[in-house]
């Protein structure tokens, strides 16, 4: 397969810190045209490089795993440590638009939240994650090489309250954040500012996984399925791989291996676009099952 010359998500990337079109065409070449498909997610997601080490592509992507003892496995860290930056210093909104994800989407076109804008939060995967997490390798994060991870702490969560306020007075009927695209719920005091912001922010609405469901033995588990049982309504947080019968994913290698009261992601099937033209995570309990990369 002949390796594509423009890099998607660094044009989605560039997109997102808000360059204009002939900026991101200065710095990666390409039409104008073709660059705008690439931001409305209309260009399929094509692989970059391909290595002979490279298991099978799924969906376009080369699918690797690094190996148990490199350094960022090792040290519970990402492997781009570059992209990590300081929320403090942070020139852009930490809650960036859907619209700038081809797999989340835009605004919900349908069910409970339709018509909702969608925003995303990344963190670090890994250093705010359990060990337990069962994609601590395998994490999405490993081919996302040019997404920016706002660090973990306090600045960090200054600028949620900030942004989450303000997203609620802009989109007065609600608005839908992703939690996490990658990273987890990394302290009960960051649980915490969720469940206030879920209350003195009605248009809030969150939806997301984590990793976090061992309430005996992780008390920011027990915090988060506390809020999760509390207001699965407006906090649609499915607990990944988690051995309850509702509000769980299920990894599966193919989706031969779905159980029967699971439903596969109808976006990994190429049955719906994104997120936002599903909404299966939140509108139903139902596990949903997800096939490895
Ligand atoms: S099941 Fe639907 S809402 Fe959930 S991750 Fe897949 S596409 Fe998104």
């Amino acid at each position: 397969m002949r390796a594509r010359t423009i890099d998607h998500d660094q044009v989605r990337a560039l997109h997102a810190e808000n360059l204009t079109v002939p900026q991101i065409k200065a710095r990666v070449g390409g039409s104008p045209a073709y660059l705008r498909l690439i931001i409305k997610g209309k260009v399929g997601i094509k692989p970059t490089n391909i290595s002979r080490q490279s298991a099978l592509s799924l969906a376009g992507r080369p699918a690797k795993i690094p190996a148990f003892d490199t350094s960022a496995i090792v040290e519970g860290r990402t492997v781009y440590r570059s992209t990590v930056v300081d929320p403090g210093s942070y020139g852009f909104d930490v809650l960036k638009s859907g619209f700038n994800s081809s797999k989340i989407g835009k605004a919900v076109t349908k069910g409970r939240w339709k018509g909702f804008p969608i925003y995303t939060l990344t963190l670090e995967e890994r250093a705010t994650c359990p060990l337990s997490c069962r994609h601590w390798r395998s994490c999405y994060g490993n081919s996302m090489q040019h997404a920016h991870r706002l660090a973990r702490g306090a600045a960090l969560e200054a600028r949620l309250e900030q942004e989450v306020r303000a997203l609620g007075r802009r989109h007065r009927r609600g608005f839908v954040v992703r939690l996490h695209v990658l990273g987890d719920f990394y302290s009960v005091a960051y649980v915490a500012l969720w469940q206030r912001l879920l209350a003195e922010v009605p248009q809030l609405h969150v939806f997301g996984f984590s990793a976090r469901w061992d309430a005996e033995r992780d008390p920011i588990a027990a915090a988060l399925v506390r809020l999760v049982l509390a207001k699965w309504n407006r906090f649609a947080i499915r607990f990944s791989d988690a051995p309850i019968d509702e509000c769980s994913t299920v990894s599966v290698e193919t989706p031969l291996q779905a159980p029967a009261e699971a439903i596969v992601c109808p976006q990994q099937l190429g049955r719906t676009v994104a997120c936002a033209t599903c909404g299966l995570c939140w509108q139903s309990k139902r596990p949903v099952a997800f096939i490895t990369h």
